[in-house]
């Protein structure tokens, strides 16, 4: 498999095919994100040739796929025809093919029209993932995440109107301790207003290789301790009043304590068992540090 620098994926594609369609991100500006700062994944789109190859060899695995994951960044990004020819030819070569993910950022998805979503749609795309951070303002703009609470809610209209289901992240910590409050706030009342089918919550992890790591060792940045991050857990789901049913989870492995919760119903069971912890400090049963990751 042709695959350049570090291939990523959501936790739930890991089973999936992968075929890397995009080398690096397009955006690439996030000053947390490590990912593809190495001057050797600048963006490009690969050639089809190079797709095409990728795809006759991960079917030709004895596996049988049923979820394809189109990497890297923001796939969502390439011209619509483009990304039906691939999606027509996974389902091709692999009948029993069921669904054919990416990940789609705000630019992304409001420069597609309603019926390129749903020729997307149509051809297999089964979930967008979309990391969105924070709903703050401020915060976005200091994180330079290129799009605002405003056209995240457009986007994510948009997905949700073409059928197609929407999976969104969040980034506890990365407000700082200065705008942790109106991160932890604006982040929940966003994804409430959004109400995407899945929402999950990751914990910021400094990387040497970003503009973050500059800010936290001249003191700019200040993360918040455990227990601060556990608060705005707590903030964040106290303020997602979901308008459709949001698979909420905290269980990645940067996070201190896994949550899952259907909400709108299980809000108040999760919101009574963080306040349990924030309140007895009981650390027992939150995440080692060693064992936190990305
Ligand atoms: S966080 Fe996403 S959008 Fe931002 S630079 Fe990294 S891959 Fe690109």
């Amino acid at each position: 498999m042709d695959y350049v620098g570090h291939v990523i994926r959501p936790p739930s594609e890991a089973y999936s095919m992968i075929i890397q369609v995009t080398v690096g991100c397009s955006h690439n500006m996030c000053t947390f994100c490590g990912t593809y700062k190495d001057l050797d994944t600048r963006f490009r789109i690969k050639d089809w040739d190079t797709v095409k190859k990728d795809i006759d060899e991960a079917s030709s695995y004895r596996h049988r796929f049923r979820r394809a994951f189109l990497a890297d960044g923001d796939v969502l990004i390439l011209p619509t025809e483009d990304i039906l020819r691939i999606m027509h030819y996974i389902k091709q070569k692999n009948p029993h093919m069921e669904n054919i993910n990416m990940y789609g950022n705000a630019k992304a998805i409001l420069r597609k029209s309603p019926e390129d979503l749903r020729a997307i749609r149509d051809a297999g795309l089964g979930v967008l993932y979309q990391g969105i951070e924070s709903g703050n303002e401020e915060v976005l703009r200091r994180i330079k995440k290129g799009a605002f609470p405003k056209h995240m809610k457009e986007a994510a209209a948009k997905v949700i109107g073409a059928g197609i289901k929407l999976s969104q992240t969040v980034l506890l910590g990365i407000g700082g301790t200065e705008l942790s409050a109106e991160h932890a706030r604006d982040t929940g009342k966003l994804l409430g207003e959004m109400s995407p089918d899945f929402a999950s919550a990751l914990t910021v992890m400094i990387l040497p290789n970003t503009q973050l790591f500059q800010e936290y060792k001249s003191g700019k940045f200040v993360l918040p301790d455990k227990f601060g991050l556990l608060g705005e857990l707590r903030t964040i789901i106290k303020n997602m009043n979901v308008t459709r049913k949001c698979y909420f989870t905290s269980n990645h492995a940067s996070n201190y304590l896994p949550i899952r919760a259907n909400l709108p119903e299980e809000q108040g069971a999760v919101l009574r068992l963080i306040e349990q912890v924030i309140s007895t400090k009981d650390e027992s049963i939150l995440k080692p540090e060693h064992m936190r990751a990305l």
